[in-house]
């Protein structure tokens, strides 16, 4: 029997819990649930279970498992496809033609090409930009000062919808040093909104951090292994 349905619900339960611990409705966080290295099976039972949103870090196990998943719908729901993973610029096409969301745009190089080539018949790319706010431990995304330019640039492409922010922070031990880094971006997500920048997203938290990221604003959690279980297979390398 799967564990999945049962592990979703309890991811519910967990973002209700914090959610009503700071007084903010459940509904203002989504459940972006991330099936890298599970297969399409795994989807479509997470789908069975009601869930819609999908996050995916390695390109070509996602496009395969896409086409795999849409083929094996019997039924037309709509999924949304998010791309969490690093980004190499010469990769950006099928990031521009499969999916809705990318939350991992930390250049102009790659907002432009992702505009370029997004394709004319769908509905705006939906971006957020990668900010670094762990520092030097950590080698992806922009540096804080630099996220009010590219979000101005991103903002300039059509095609692009520039949704919010997205952190991945080192691992930390407790509540309170969970915390601290997302209050970082969610100060400097504030200072973006009061320059005028429209946003809606702070996609932040993951399997062990989500109630420290919905404390500090979090709108889009990203959980894999509370759902899916451990990855035991080693994660493939950049694709
Ligand atoms: C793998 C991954 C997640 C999910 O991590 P879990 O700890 O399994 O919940 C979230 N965000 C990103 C960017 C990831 O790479």
């Amino acid at each position: 029997m799967s564990r999945i349905p049962l592990n979703l619900q309890a991811v519910h339960a967990r973002i209700a819990a914090a959610a009503a611990k700071v007084s903010r409705p459940k509904q203002e966080i989504s459940l972006l649930a991330v099936s890298k290295t599970f297969g399409a099976d795994a989807v479509l039972q997470a789908v069975a279970a009601g869930q819609h949103d999908f996050g995916e870090n390695y390109l070509q196990e996602a496009l395969e498992k896409i086409e795999e998943v849409r083929r094996s719908q019997n039924n037309a729901i709509m999924l949304k496809w998010h791309f969490i993973g690093p980004i190499q610029s010469n990769k950006t096409r099928p990031l521009a033609e499969h999916f809705d969301w990318v939350h991992s745009v930390d250049r102009e190089k790659i907002a432009q090409r992702l505009a370029d080539q997004r394709p004319a018949g769908l509905p705006p790319l939906n971006v957020c930009i990668q900010v670094n706010i762990s520092g030097e431990t950590s080698k992806s995304g922009v540096p804080p000062e630099e996220v009010m330019d590219l979000a101005r640039s991103i903002g300039m492409h059509p095609q692009l919808c520039l949704r919010g922010l997205m952190a991945i922070p080192e691992p930390a031990a407790d509540f309170e040093a969970q915390r601290r880094p997302f209050h970082a971006l969610h100060a400097l997500y504030q200072r973006l909104q009061d320059a005028g920048i429209a946003l809606d997203t702070l996609s932040i938290g993951m399997s062990d951090d989500l109630e420290a990221a919905i404390a500090e604003g979090a709108t889009i959690v990203r959980v894999g292994s509370a759902i899916f279980g451990k990855r035991d297979h080693a994660e493939p390398a950049l694709s």
